[in-house]
């Protein structure tokens, strides 16, 4: 069983400000994400779930100040961009990427043939890619543009979920995969999250702002994330208590 452990993790972001230069954002983050399990991080606009996403999976723009991330004791800190998705790590971004001249056929056969070390045998993986599609609900003919080039909020979003259902990592890191879904959209991707979730073999850190997306998805463990680290951790129930209560009082003098 796959294990990422994160132990007081401090990150800071270059402002471009020189005046206020390097910004501390994550303020001693510890959390341990199992295989298997469903966390939920829930927390206000501006508190760092998206730092700590991006400094997951190794973007070059955040800067680790402290602590350690490990993934079945092997230093993640340590490893590139490529070897952190080799090794299962999976971002889903809350905000992805186009990708000119790439398209989603091409970029999906390739981050498959990197991540499985070897290329998929071509009849079997067109067969998997249309199936995926078909219950994300997506038209083929998507396949052959380029990736997020154009695509509408939902159909990002849906291409994340297909990269997570044909990519199978150890631990996925979604984004605010919700933001910005209308309610049939917001099920189809939900759907695609669960299949994933019940295979068993994938640990899900479930970042989102509202509630709405944890009556399709159901979390293990809810963290409530506040002004750089986490505030709080419950079950399921936190979530209700959110929804009724809001974040006022983990901001509130929480800095
Ligand atoms: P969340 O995802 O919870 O909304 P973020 O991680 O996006 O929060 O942002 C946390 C804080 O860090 C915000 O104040 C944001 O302005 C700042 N921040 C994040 N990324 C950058 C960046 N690349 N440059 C400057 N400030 C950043
Ligand atoms: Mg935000
Ligand atoms: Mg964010």
């Amino acid at each position: 069983m796959a294990t990422l452990e994160i132990h007081d993790l401090h990150v800071s972001v270059e402002t471009g400000d020189s005046a206020t230069g390097a910004r501390e954002i994550l303020k001693g983050v510890d959390l341990t994400v199992k295989q298997g399990e469903t966390h939920a991080i829930m927390g206000p606009n501006g508190s760092g779930k998206s730092t700590l996403a991006y400094s997951l999976a190794g973007h070059p723009k955040y800067t680790i100040t402290g602590g350690t991330v490990t993934l079945d004791g092997e230093d993640v800190l340590e490893m590139s961009v490529d070897e952190r998705a080799r090794a299962g790590v999976f971002l889903a971004m809350q905000y992805p990427v186009e990708v000119p001249g790439v398209s989603v056929s091409n970029f999906l056969r390739t981050s498959a043939t990197a991540i499985r070390g070897e290329a998929p045998k071509l009849r079997t993986w067109v067969k998997e890619v249309k199936a995926a599609m078909e219950q994300l609900h997506m038209d083929p003919a998507f396949a052959e543009r380029n990736v997020n080039e154009g695509f509408s909020g939902g159909e990002k979003k849906r291409h994340e979920i297909l990269q997570l259902e044909l990519l199978k990592p150890k631990i996925a890191i979604l984004d605010e995969t919700d933001s910005g879904l209308d309610v049939d959209a917001l099920r189809i991707v939900s759907e695609g999250v669960n299949r994933v979730r019940e295979s068993g073999e994938v640990g899900t850190l479930l970042i989102t702002h509202y509630t709405r997306i944890l009556r399709y998805i159901k979390p293990d463990f809810v963290h409530v994330f506040a002004n750089g680290r986490i505030a709080e951790s419950g079950g399921a129930e936190l979530a209700d208590q959110l929804e009724a209560e809001g974040y006022d009082k983990y901001v509130k003098g929480g800095a």
